[in-house]
């Protein structure tokens, strides 16, 4: 269904009553999913409205050329940036939200994150609750997450009350020789926290067989850590909890004080159905959250729902990242490439008292995957031969919240998506000391030869930013805080113009940090699960 289908009320005659829940969660993602699985005990009444359907389980879902290249499960729905040109995000929409093809590393955000950090850039602002307030949660959604992971390796590590609930993914051959080679040079690097459910002393019961297609894509044998998988679908075991997939979520409306969410219009295939509930939790992720706020204005809330701070929408962050693919005359043959990251340079380095940022690996890329981002008369077998010799990192730096790198929506409800990169000295401080320790790598103890002379030259590196239709790491577009003039929600995440609405995906995020965001919206969603628990007793 196309999105002028979708948000321009053409229901048809058949349009349902009004159904009450005690809670109704807007989209199943790493928010909505999570907060669904913690109140599924309660008992109360639940229904999950989620505009998705179920990922299609088929080859496909393991084929480079269909995920990456055709986009096959990508949303076909357009975006504009500020100038009108179009924008094909790169996002999903399904049960289980991104989760369902993300890279399952699952990070805690550093305990200094929740603190005021000076950039180069400018100042990372502080949240208005601590690491120890997300100590417990983040504790219980590694768990729910099976993380896999190696406390205590990662020198930037913040304090946790365990270990991880599963050992670390060991590295193959080639990346364990990257890891002595940086260890050699004084880092720690370190096992990468994975939601795999990888057991590799008994691999003949494993539900992951460590394949070659995860991140990116979804998991044929559904052994990714995803939110349909580990929370959507045990919470729909308790019969007071519903799905209904295909409910795209039009509009809510308030009552006549404005204080409280008593409608929400919903397209469902559709049919349109107007539902109700006490408590209303908003989770359609930081773009599609915002957008419904703003798309959801009326006489009270003239500049959208929630709010009177003007912040909804604004602050839009999304990381300064890159993929960058180190060439060299070793082939790499690993398969499963995404276990080593390294955080030494996290909060700077010798010489930079800023911080820089995050180093990890993409999935393996193959001819097929570097297909979808190089010129089109480049021969295959090209892109072949540098996908078998390259190392594939991943950057990440943080990207600052600047109110005018916002989520705004067109005449038609559409989103237009304005975002101007800062903060990116940083960023390329980190790329030069990635070039840096790659060219220090010792000779190839799994080839026994030389490894870094280079494919064309010493080394040959093809550096690609982000584009803004990478959308993947959204947040901060309903920022929570203290004060309601400079935040749309309190620190319990409810707006604070209304008493029943919430809001649980990324779009809280104050600062964006430098790790991966999905494990802090599963933890903060559980933190917000516990307080309507509590109010609802
Ligand atoms: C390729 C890829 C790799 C990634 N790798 C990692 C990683 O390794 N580690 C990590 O931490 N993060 C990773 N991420 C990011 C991670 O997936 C997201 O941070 C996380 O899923 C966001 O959670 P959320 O609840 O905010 O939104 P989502 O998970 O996107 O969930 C939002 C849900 O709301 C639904 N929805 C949207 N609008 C509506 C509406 N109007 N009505 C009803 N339903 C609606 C959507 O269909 C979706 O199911 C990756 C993302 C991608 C795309
Ligand atoms: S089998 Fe394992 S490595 Fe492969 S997609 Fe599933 S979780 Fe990822």
């Amino acid at each position: 269904m196309s999105l002028r289908a979708l948000t321009i009320s053409n229901f048809t005659e058949k349009s349902m009553t009004t159904s009450h829940y005690d809670v109704i969660i807007l989209g199943s993602g790493a928010g909505g999913g999570t907060l669904a699985h913690k109140l599924a005990p309660t008992g109360k009444k639940i229904l999950i409205l989620e505009r998705g359907g179920y990922v299609p389980r088929e080859k496909d879902n393991w084929n480079p050329r269909a995920v990456n290249l055709d986009g096959k499960y990508q949303t076909k729905e357009k975006w504009h940036d500020k100038d009108g040109n179009e924008l094909h995000p790169h996002t999903n929409y399904y049960v289980g939200g991104n989760t369902k093809f993300f890279g399952a590393a699952l990070f805690r955000l550093r305990k200094e994150d929740f603190g005021e950090i000076r950039h180069h850039g400018g100042i990372s602002p502080a949240w208005p609750i601590s690491y120890d307030d997300m100590e417990p949660y983040y504790t219980e959604a590694e768990r729910l997450y099976q993380v896999h992971g190696n406390r205590g390796e990662d020198p930037t590590e913040p304090p946790a009350r365990s270990c991880y609930p599963h050992p670390a993914v060991s590295h193959e051959p080639r990346i364990q020789q990257l890891s002595d080679d940086f260890a050699s040079l004084g880092l720690q690097p370190f096992h990468t926290p994975l939601g795999v459910m990888l057991d590799e002393k008994n691999s003949h019961i494993s539900k992951c067989i460590r394949c070659g297609t995860c991140d990116g894509f979804p998991c044929l044998v559904s052994a990714k850590s995803d939110a349909q998988v580990c929370a959507v679908d045990p919470a729909l075991q308790h019969s007071n909890v519903t799905l209904m997939t295909g409910a795209y979520v039009e509009r809510l409306k308030t009552d006549a004080s404005g204080r409280t969410v008593n409608r929400i219009i919903a397209n469902h295939n559709g049919v349109r159905e107007e539902l109700s509930a006490d408590f209303v939790v908003a989770s359609c992720g930081a773009i599609n959250s915002a957008a419904l706020l703003l798309r959801s204005a009326n006489d009270k809330h003239p500049r959208g729902l929630a709010n009177s701070s003007d912040t909804v929408g604004r602050h839009y962050m999304g990381h300064v990242n890159s993929v960058l693919m180190a060439l060299s005359k070793c082939p790499n043959p690993t398969i499963f490439q995404k276990s080593l990251s390294l955080n030494d340079f996290y909060f700077g380095a010798a010489g930079w008292a800023y911080p820089m940022g995050h180093i990890s690996f993409v999935g393996k890329l193959d001819g097929e995957t570097l297909k979808s981002g190089a010129p089109a008369l480049t021969p295959n077998w090209t892109l072949d031969l540098m996908a078998k010799h390259s190392l594939d990192f991943w950057l990440t730096s943080e990207d600052l919240p600047d109110p005018n790198n916002r989520v705004t929506v067109d005449a038609e409800g559409g989103i237009v998506l304005s975002y101007k990169p800062n903060n990116e000295e940083g960023h390329k401080r980190l790329i030069a000391k990635l070039k840096e320790l790659i060219q220090q790598q010792t000779k190839c103890k799994v080839h026994g030869h030389e490894c870094h002379e280079g494919l064309f030259s010493r080394n040959l590196f093809v550096g690609q930013r982000i584009p803004l239709a990478g959308v993947a790491h959204q947040v901060g577009t309903v920022r929570f805080g203290n004060d309601a003039k400079s935040s749309a929600l309190d620190e319990n995440c409810k707006a604070h113009d209304l008493d029943n609405l919430y809001v649980v995906d990324g779009s809280f995020f104050v600062s964006s940090g430098a790790v991966n965001p999905a494990l802090t919206i599963m933890a903060n969603a559980l933190r917000v699960g516990q307080h309507l628990i509590e109010r609802m007793k």
